[in-house]
């Protein structure tokens, strides 16, 4: 353990959109702030290839090129960009306090998490390689359903978001094939009927994925298993969505925070980025289960830092709220 506890105004956790836009204003507003990227800076939108939906890319940008972007703006204003990983906090008492790496402990006026949720994959080796190849495996039919105009397709899940993205699929693609691993579907009814009476979206239940196929540089096809019968066969195909859920990153702030029960943060005032606790602020995908789009984060973070400096500036008469740049 460190002996020396660093004060800072505004701590920012997290290094997607929702980090580095609440960074962007935070630091605009003179709040100094001190964000810490993770382990995975630049959050999920690092595994994107091209994103064609954040308004203000006419000609799209790639996913990684965008981060780096959004980092160098939150820089310009001085944000302190550091790597390392917050591994506990303490917002039991007035201070609110965490710890870098195990060591460095800080105490913080306000937080902001905007660590994001880690979409869940199946694990499969297969999947995996053409996942960081960015060659046809996706967990996002919004992001990446545009580059299979007119192709065929796989998406695993039984579940709404399953549902959802491939009914969104259906309209841009040749035909969907759905892989369902029990008999039924765990989405709600009219979800599920949605899905069952789309014409080019063909259900195969009790069926798993056995490996992604592929030439080496991008999917060619998928081997199916039907659990019942143990029989595989192959269907030819050149994007492989995922769509089996998504795990919010908010297991270290259990026990101060409220979460849902899958682990999403409660606002504690709809409308506004308030946890439970007084100076504690989230926003992007920690929080939300439904959008789930870069642009959306970025809004709730540019939130989280506008309620962080009235929450400074109603505690500390010293504390000048800027005058509105935004
Ligand atoms: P869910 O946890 O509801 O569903 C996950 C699905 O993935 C389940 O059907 C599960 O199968 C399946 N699955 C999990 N692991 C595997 C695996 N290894 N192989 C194959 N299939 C697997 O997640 P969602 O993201 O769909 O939804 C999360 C929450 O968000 C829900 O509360 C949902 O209602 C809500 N939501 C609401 C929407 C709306 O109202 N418009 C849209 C999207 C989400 P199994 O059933 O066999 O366990």
């Amino acid at each position: 353990m460190s002996d020396t506890i660093e004060k800072v105004k505004c701590l920012i956790i997290g290094s997607g959109p929702a980090g580095y836009t609440a960074a962007i204003y935070a630091a605009r507003a003179n709040m100094s702030p001190v964000l810490y990227q993770g382990t995975q800076p630049g959050g999920q939108l690092t595994t994107t290839n091209e994103v064609e939906n954040f308004p203000g890319y006419p000609d799209g940008v790639t996913g990684p090129e965008m981060m780096i972007q959004l980092e160098n703006q939150a820089k310009r204003f001085d944000t302190d960009v550091r790597n390392g990983w917050i591994t506990k906090v303490d917002f039991s008492g007035d201070i609110h306090k965490v710890w870098v790496n195990e060591e460095k402990e800080i105490h913080a006026d306000t937080i902001i998490i905007s660590t994001g949720a880690s979409a869940k994959y199946l694990g499969l080796e297969s999947e995996q390689k053409y996942l960081k190849l960015g060659g046809g495996v996706s967990a996002c039919a919004v992001c990446d359903g545009f580059f299979y105009r007119n192709q065929e397709v796989v998406i695993v899940g039984a579940g709404d978001s399953a549902c959802e993205e491939a009914h969104y699929l259906s309209k841009l693609c040749k035909k969907v094939t759905m892989l369902v691993r029990k008999d039924e579907f765990r989405a709600s009814k009219i979800m599920a009927t949605r899905v069952k009476n789309t014409e080019n979206i063909d259900i195969l239940f009790n069926t798993e994925t056995d490996e992604v196929l592929g030439d080496g540089q991008v999917v060619t096809g998928v081997r199916v298993k039907n659990n019942q019968t143990q029989d595989t066969h192959e269907i030819p195909v050149t994007g492989f969505f995922v769509a089996i859920g998504h795990k919010p990153n908010t297991d270290i702030f259990k026990g101060f925070i409220n979460l849902d029960e899958t682990g999403y943060i409660k606002y504690e005032q709809p409308g506004t980025s308030k946890t439970n606790v007084p100076g504690v602020f989230v926003s992007g995908d920690a929080a939300d289960h439904v959008y789930r789009q870069a642009i959306t984060a970025a809004g709730t973070g540019c939130m989280a830092a506008l309620d962080a400096e009235r929450y400074l500036a109603a505690k500390d008469a010293t504390f000048e709220v800027s005058t509105p740049t935004y």
